[in-house]
């Protein structure tokens, strides 16, 4: 990619992804590491009473998916990038941060630094004057200056392909590895940020009370043809639909299939 990617503005989604140490110490003072199976800040959501709410059959489930399909054919990200190791980068930085923030700080960073050979060439102290607009931006700076050297080590300064390597990475856990598989390399991965979960949660599509468990609840109802948008367009959903505090019920195309008892149509 020679180009700035840019997410499509009418239904867009985000990736927010915490941001693992450089070393265990790190995180463990900095607080801006991805925790594994930490749940998103946003729950305040009621999730239908799971005790009394119909699951949803495949049949509606297909359907929901059909719709967005339908609105929305070719979903894409918020956050810019230009190759696979910027978009990891990204992902990283966005942690506990919008993605406009962090759009606007690395489209200045990645004009000199679209490579860990840059990053490290940049310096820890410079790329911290480049982000220091965004949340918790020292230990992010540590992490990414750590995952280039890592992956200037151990993968020839190429992101790797496996999500336990993504994972071996500072700054990266789950979700970032199902970000990058699923926007670097095409993968049918299901990463879970605060949306993903309200939505799964709320609308009763796949409860779970970790992002974990939502993930591999909506992997198992999500039919195969549709994972690969899936996440994103959950996201999008979430982010401009669904919305945390006041949902816009009025206008969501899955109003019918929602089981959520609070939702207002
Ligand atoms: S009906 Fe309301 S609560 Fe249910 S998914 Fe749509 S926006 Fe969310």
């Amino acid at each position: 990619m020679t180009k700035i990617t840019r997410m499509q503005r009418t239904r867009k989604l985000s990736v927010r992804s915490p941001a693992k140490k450089p070393a265990r110490s790190a995180k463990a003072r900095a607080g801006g590491g991805e925790r594994k199976g930490a749940k998103p800040a946003s729950r305040k959501s009621k999730s239908p009473k799971s005790k009394s709410a119909k699951p949803w059959t495949p049949s509606e489930v297909r359907e929901a998916f059909d719709r967005f399909r339908k609105a929305n054919p070719e979903p894409r990200g918020e956050l810019e990038h230009l190759n696979p190791y910027t978009l990891l980068v990204a992902v990283v930085l966005s942690a506990q941060a919008t993605d406009a923030g962090v759009n606007k700080a690395t489209r200045e960073l990645f004009k000199v630094a679209d490579t860990p050979q840059k990053m490290l060439t940049l310096g820890e102290d410079r790329l911290r004057d480049y982000i220091k607009t965004i949340g918790l931006y020292r230990n992010k700076a540590r992490n990414v200056i750590a995952l280039s050297e890592k992956l200037l080590t151990d993968f020839g300064g190429e992101v790797p392909r496996t999500r336990t390597e993504i994972e071996s990475l500072p700054g990266a856990g789950r979700k970032t590895a199902n970000v990058v598989l699923n926007m670097a390399y095409g993968e049918r991965t299901m990463a879970v940020d605060t949306h993903v979960f309200r939505v799964a949660n709320r609308t009763g599509l796949a409860p779970g009370k970790t992002p974990l468990d939502v993930e591999l609840a909506l992997e198992k109802v999500i039919p195969s043809e549709y994972m690969l948008h899936a996440h994103h367009w959950l996201i999008l959903h979430g982010r401009y639909t669904c919305l945390a505090r006041k949902p816009r019920c009025e206008v969501c195309l899955i109003s019918d299939l929602c089981r959520w008892p609070e939702k207002t149509v």
